[in-house]
This record gives C-alpha cells, sequence and structure tokens, in this order.
C-alpha cells in the first residue's frame, strides 16, 4: 500500500496491482474503489492523508468491474455516480461484466444513486470534470477528464500494461476508434489509468493514445 499527493487537487492510493487505484479529488470525491478486499489498508492510507471515509461525499466509478467498484460500501455517505449503461452489469452481474469470479468475491448490492452520461459535467468543490463514455473495454466504461489541469483518468479504458498478471484483464481487447478519436480532442498533460503508475511523458501518451 502507498499513498502518492499528484496536486493540490489530486491524490491516488495503491493498494495492490490487482486492486484499482483510488484517486481522491479535493478530499471529498474518490474515483473507484478497489476489490473491497483490504478495507484496513484504505482506511489506513486515507488516514495518512488526513481523509476519514465519511468525509467521501461522491464516488464515480470508470465501470463495473469488481476491483473498481469492491470498496464503494466502505463510504456510506457517498453517492454514486457511473454510466448510465452499467445498470445492466448491476441488475444482473455475470463473469463477463463484473469479472467477481476471478476475485473469488460476490458483488455486494451496488446502486447507481447518479447515472452518468457522455459529456456530463461535475464539479468537486470548483474541481471541473467532465465524463467522456469510453466503450470498449466495457461498455459502460467512461474516462473522467479534467480541464483546468488537462488530467485524464482512463479507468481500463486505454490498456497501459502496468503488469503481467492484469494483462488477462485489462488488454484483452483493441481500443475501439471511436474510443481513441473522442480523447484525440482533448489537451492531456497526464493519464491517470485504473492500474499502474501515472504517466505525464507526452510520448508516451501519445503512444497510449495512437496519436
Ligand atoms: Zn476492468
Amino acid at each position: 500500500m502507498r499513498t502518492n499527493k499528484i496536486s493540490d487537487t489530486v491524490s491516488v492510493i495503491h493498494i495492490t496491482p490487482l486492486d484499482s487505484n483510488i484517486y481522491i479529488i479535493n478530499n471529498t470525491l474518490l474515483i473507484d474503489t478497489t476489490t473491497g478486499h483490504h478495507a484496513t489498508l484504505i482506511r489506513k492510507a486515507l488516514d495518512t492523508l488526513d481523509i476519514a471515509p465519511d468525509d467521501i461525499t461522491c464516488i464515480i466509478n470508470t465501470h463495473t468491474h469488481i476491483d473498481h467498484i469492491g470498496g464503494n460500501h466502505l463510504f456510506k455517505n457517498a453517492k454514486i455516480m457511473m454510466h448510465e449503461s452499467a445498470k445492466a452489469a448491476l441488475n444482473e452481474p455475470t463473469l463477463k461484466n463484473t469479472f467477481s469470479k476471478y476475485f473469488n468475491t460476490t458483488l455486494k448490492t451496488h446502486k447507481i444513486h447518479i447515472p452518468l452520461n457522455d459529456r456530463d459535467t461535475i464539479r468537486a468543490k470548483g474541481t471541473k470534470l467532465e465524463i467522456i463514455h469510453t466503450p470498449g473495454h466495457s461498455p459502460d466504461s467512461i474516462s473522467i477528464y479534467m480541464p483546468e489541469q488537462k488530467y485524464l483518468f482512463t479507468g481500463d479504458a486505454i490498456p497501459v500494461r502496468p503488469d503481467k498478471k492484469l494483462s488477462a484483464y485489462i488488454n484483452n481487447r483493441e481500443t475501439p476508434k471511436e474510443t481513441l478519436q473522442k480523447l484525440h480532442n482533448l489537451e492531456i498533460d497526464m493519464i491517470l489509468p485504473g492500474h499502474g503508475k501515472t504517466i505525464n511523458n507526452p510520448q508516451q501518451i501519445k503512444e497510449l493514445l495512437n496519436l
């Protein structure tokens, strides 16, 4: 487990390579919440950042795979936001749409409080976030763009190859052209993926986006 302050606005918690990263925006909004297998480690990590789980008022899940949504229940004050199409996977979880079997866990009840659509805008204590529907890895995958900082949170939409073990989950599909084209219109200084390290090397960003 380790935590890292990326900027004044964004921090990240890494639990294990198989768990999604948890990104924290302005100490109030989370992007993804891991498998939820390591609740004690998550609480410890938040503590080092001086955040209590109850301070979190909002969670955006990039998609419905269990390694990204499994810890949602640890934040009882949080409103859950996912792409509108995620309802299908949550209503009828299968191996394919939640990956729950791979992670040896069953999906706890997950509801969406606020369904999201392409180009929706959210504010987290003044920081603007734009939702971009980026299907491919899963039909409900979204990326989240912070225009002021030029950060792009990609979940698993872009294959970043952080770890061999993960390649089966992340790199199993070509990213569709339409998804990449949507991202080509953005100015991006940093990619913040669902697993592994942030990427701020311009050449690497170009390669990942097929530019
Ligand atoms: Zn995934």
